[in-house]
């Protein structure tokens, strides 16, 4: 069991500016909650002076931890590391630049406690560009919720609470922060969002381009097939092979026709069809033996079955079974 209350996880990457005012403002509104709490930063790799910054904090504060990246490997791989050191009952993640509101924390954690598994921040009212960041927001969250689900408005918002069990089953990479909201609600996980207050930038410059579009649209293919070939591939690629075969069959057909219609003449072309249809059809039986094999092997934590709190009300005396 562990001790604290709550983990925060801050994934920073050249905050410089930012850091200082945002532990300040964090330490703030958590004495106001009366928690036991530890704060991690993690560094992904800064090229300013952001690590020294977080050096002077740590020598202040035990509460504080910083992980520390060998170079820039992104949000997602950031709130990974700082979810596999978080040792608090729940885990809140919020962005380093002070765009998130440190008083938001305790309103998620009471909505947490109702009995949900992430309480996700909605940036409802988004101080941010409107070209290079709200409108492809609004397209993605589209199509995150038409292809994958999850029900929520704002996926890419930092600030977002877990329960424990949550984090512990987790295994981000790429973008993939984005899409746990959905990930989780089709393994029957309780999640909702909370309208959350959202700030402009004041320093540091935002890390994301439209070029993360490219990105995204991978990541969310990506996702889809995860979620939905994962638990039966070979029965996918069979799917696949079907009509090939029904090609290869037709092929043999007509060569055999051609072959006693034309007295003997040899049908080059459609045996060579046939066969290739066949060796074809075949291959993709084999690779969905071995996506089979990958799937039973691989790492896919976050599709595996979620276990609700147990409840029991105990053996009454003298039910036995
Ligand atoms: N971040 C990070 N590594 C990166 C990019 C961003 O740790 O490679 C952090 C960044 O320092 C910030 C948070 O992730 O704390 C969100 O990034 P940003 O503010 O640039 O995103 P935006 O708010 O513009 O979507
Ligand atoms: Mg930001």
């Amino acid at each position: 069991m562990t001790a604290l209350d709550l983990s925060v996880v801050i994934p920073v990457y050249n905050e410089e500016a930012n850091v200082e005012p945002l532990y300040v403002e964090l330490t703030a509104a958590l004495s106001d909650l009366a928690l036991d709490y530890e704060l991690i930063f993690v560094e992904d790799g800064s090229t300013d002076a952001t690590l020294e910054e977080l050096r002077s904090i740590c020598d202040r504060d035990p509460r504080v931890q910083v992980l520390r990246f060998s170079r820039n490997y992104g949000q997602t791989p950031a709130i990974q590391a700082g979810f596999a050191h978080a040792t608090g009952r729940t885990v809140v993640t919020m962005d380093g630049d002070l765009q998130n509101d440190p008083a938001d924390i305790g309103r998620l954690l009471d909505r947490l406690d109702e009995g949900y598994d992430i309480v996700a921040g909605w940036r409802k009212i988004r101080k941010d560009t409107f070209v290079t960041r709200r409108i492809p927001s609004v397209a993605a969250n589209w199509l995150i919720r038409r292809l994958v689900g999850g029900g929520i408005h704002d996926n890419g918002c930092g600030i977002k609470a877990y329960r424990r069990e949550i984090v512990e089953r987790t295994h981000l990479y790429s973008d993939m922060h984005r899409f746990l909201v959905p990930m989780l609600s089709l393994t029957g996980g309780r999640v909702t969002e909370l309208v959350v207050n959202h700030r402009p930038r004041q320093a540091g410059r935002t890390k994301y381009g439209l070029s993360r579009i490219w990105k995204f649209a991978l990541d969310v293919v990506n996702l889809k097939m995860i979620l939905r070939f994962s638990s039966h591939p070979a029965a996918w690629f069979a799917i696949l092979g079907a009509p090939l075969a029904v090609f290869g069959m037709a092929a043999a057909g007509a060569s055999l026709y051609v072959w006693v219609a034309s007295d003997g003449e040899y049908p080059v072309v459609a045996v060579a069809t046939a066969l290739i249809a066949f060796f074809a059809t075949i291959q993709l039986v084999l690779f969905g033996m071995i996506a089979e094999l990958v799937v039973r092997l691989g790492d896919f934590k976050e599709t595996e079955p979620l276990l609700l709190n147990v409840e029991t009300k105990g053996i009454e005396a003298g039910a036995g079974i």
